[in-house]
C-alpha cells in the first residue's frame, strides 16, 4: 500500500526535518558529529519517503534501521518511541492545518505499525541482552566463596531466564510459574526465609518486590503472542529493575550476617584485615550480580603519631576505637569496615554510587573531627583523611584484585594528605 504527504510539505524537507530534530530528538546533542549527522540522514530520508509517495515497507525497513543504530547507541527504548510519537503529532498537526484530516485515520494505522515494529525489533535485542547479563549474573553468583541467602536469588534469575526465553519465542505452554508462593524462590521466601531474614521490614520489602515481578509477569503472558510488543517491552524492564532490587537487598541482608560472623580486630572492633581479600572478592562479585555500584574507601588518621607521642599508646589505642565507634554509627550494618594496618582502614560501601558514598564519608570526616573522648582528664580529637573510588560493574577498568583498587584510593588519600588533611578526596 501507498501513501503520499506531499501536499504538507511546501519545499522539501529540510523545513519539516529542522523542526523536528531541533525539537524532538533533544538526545541528538549528546552525540559526537558523526552519530548526530546519521540520526539526522535517517530522518530525512523518513520525511523523504513520506513526501515522495512510498512503499509502506520501505519506511517501515527504515526505522528499522534506525531502531536498530539507536540501540547501538544506547537510546532507551521509550526515548526512540517519543521520536516516532512527535513525528507522528507533527504530521498530523500539519494535516490538520491542511484540513486534509481523512489522510489522518491512514497515518494513526501506519504509525501504530512502526511503533510495534520498533517495540519488537527493542524486545529481541532487550530479551538477548538480558539473557546474556543473566548468564553472568549466575556465574558471578556460583563464583561466591561464601553463600548464604544470595544462594536463593540463583533461583530467581534462572526463573527471570526462563521468562525472558518465553518471551524471545513467544511461547506461552509450559511458562515460569506465575504464582509468586510456588516459583523456587517463592517457596523458599514464604518458607525458611522469614527466619534468616530476621529484619521483618526487610522481608516485607523483598515480598512485596517478588509479589509484584510476578504480576508483571502475569501480564506479560496475557499479552503473549499478540502484536504489542511495547506491553511486552515495559513489563519485562520493570521486570529486570525489580529482580536487580530484590537482589541488592539479598546481598545487603548477606552483609550484615558476614559482618557478624567474621572475626574481628581485638582492639578496634573492625573486621581483621585477613578477611579483607575475601570481602572484597564477595562485594564484586556481588556487585555484577546485582549491577550495583559500590564504594571502596582508604582512611588513615591524621598526625595519629603526635597522639600517640603527646599522650602516649593507650591514649592513641582509645582514638582508634572511637573512630571505628563513629563509623560504625554512621554507616549501615551492611556496610564493612577493615582494619588495614596501624591507623588504617578500609570501609566498603555495597550498592551506593561515588556521589552517595562521597556523601557517606564526608559525614564520616566531620563527626570524627566533632568527637572528642576523655583520656585522663583531658578532651582527646582527632581527624581522618579518606581515598575513595566508586566501583561500576560495567566499569572499563576491571579487575577483581583488590590491590589495584586500595593503590588508587591511596593515590587519593595521598591527595588529602596534602591539601590539608581532614577531608575525602575522590576519584
Ligand atoms: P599522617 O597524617 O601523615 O598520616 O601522619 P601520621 O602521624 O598519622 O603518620 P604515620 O603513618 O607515620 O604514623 C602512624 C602511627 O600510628 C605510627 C604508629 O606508631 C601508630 N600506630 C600504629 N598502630 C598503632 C596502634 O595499634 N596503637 C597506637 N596507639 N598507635 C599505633
Ligand atoms: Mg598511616
Ligand atoms: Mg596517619
Amino acid at each position: 500500500m501507498t501513501y503520499s504527504f506531499s501536499n504538507i510539505f511546501h519545499s522539501d524537507c529540510e523545513e519539516l526535518l529542522d523542526e523536528f530534530i531541533d525539537k524532538y530528538t533533544s538526545c541528538i546533542n549528546t552525540y559526537n558529529d558523526e552519530k548526530a549527522f546519521v540520526v539526522r540522514d535517517y530522518y530525512k530520508n523518513i520525511l523523504t519517503i513520506l513526501k515522495s509517495g512510498f512503499k509502506k515497507d520501505e519506511l517501515l525497513t527504515m526505522f528499522e534501521k534506525l531502531a536498530k543504530y539507536k540501540i547501538s547507541l544506547d537510546v532507551p527504548y521509550i526515548l526512540m518511541t517519543n521520536e516516532i510519537n512527535a513525528l507522528k503529532n507533527i504530521l498530523i498537526s500539519k494535516m490538520s492545518e491542511q484540513e486534509i484530516s481523512s489522510n489522518i485515520i491512514h497515518v494513526l494505522a501506519l504509525f501504530k505499525e512502526i511503533n510495534d515494529k520498533v517495540a519488537y525489533i527493542y524486545l529481541n535485542e532487550y530479551v538477548d541482552e538480558l539473557l546474556r547479563l543473566n548468564n553472568l549474573r549466575i556465574t558471578s553468583l556460583s563464583d561466591l566463596l561464601e553463600k548464604n541467602i544470595i544462594s536463593h536469588y540463583e533461583s530467581h534469575l534462572l526463573w527471570l531466564t526462563k521468562l525472558a526465553r518465553h518471551i524471545k519465542d513467544e511461547q506461552k505452554d509450559n511458562f515460569p510459574q506465575l504464582n509468586d508462593k510456588l516459583c523456587d524462590f517463592g517457596k523458599w521466601l514464604h518458607s525458611d526465609a522469614k527466619n534468616v531474614i530476621q529484619n521483618n521490614s526487610k522481608f516485607k520489602t523483598i515480598d512485596a518486590l517478588h509479589n509484584n515481578l510476578h504480576l508483571f509477569a502475569k501480564k506479560i503472558h496475557s499479552h503473549l503472542g499478540d502484536s504489542e510488543h511495547h506491553i511486552q517491552i515495559t513489563y519485562l524492564e520493570k521486570c529486570e529493575l525489580i529482580s536487580l532490587s530484590i537482589g541488592t537487598e539479598l546481598a545487603l541482608i548477606d552483609n550484615v550476617i558476614m559482618n557478624k560472623r567474621v572475626t574481628k580486630d581485638t582492639l578496634t572492633g573492625a573486621l581483621n584485615r585477613n578477611g579483607l581479600r575475601s570481602v572484597f572478592e564477595s562485594q564484586y562479585e556481588l556487585s555484577l550480580a546485582t549491577n550495583n555500584p559500590f564504594v571502596l574507601a582508604l582512611c588513615d588518621l591524621d598526625h595519629f603519631k603526635k597522639i600517640n607521642d603527646t599522650h602516649g599508646h593507650i591514649a592513641g589505642d582509645k582514638v582508634l576505637k572511637s573512630f571505628v565507634d563513629v563509623v560504625k554509627k554512621h554507616i549501615r550494618n551492611s556496610d564493612v569496615i577493615v582494619r588495614y594496618g596501624g591507623e588504617e582502614f578500609v570501609i566498603i560501601l555495597p550498592a551506593v554510587n561515588k556521589e552517595k558514598g562521597l556523601e557517606a564519608l564526608e559525614n564520616i570526616c566531620r563527626n570524627f573531627e566533632k568527637n572528642t573522648l576523655m583520656f585522663e582528664g583531658k578532651a582527646l580529637s582527632a581527624t581522618v583523611s579518606i581515598g575513595m573510588m566508586g566501583i561500576k560493574p560495567e566499569s572499563a577498568f576491571k579487575s577483581s584484585y583488590i590491590d589495584e583498587y586500595i593503590m588508587i584510593a591511596d593515590q587519593k588519600l595521598y591527595t588529602a594528605k596534602k591539601s590539608g588533611r581532614n577531608r575525602v578526596e575522590s576519584s
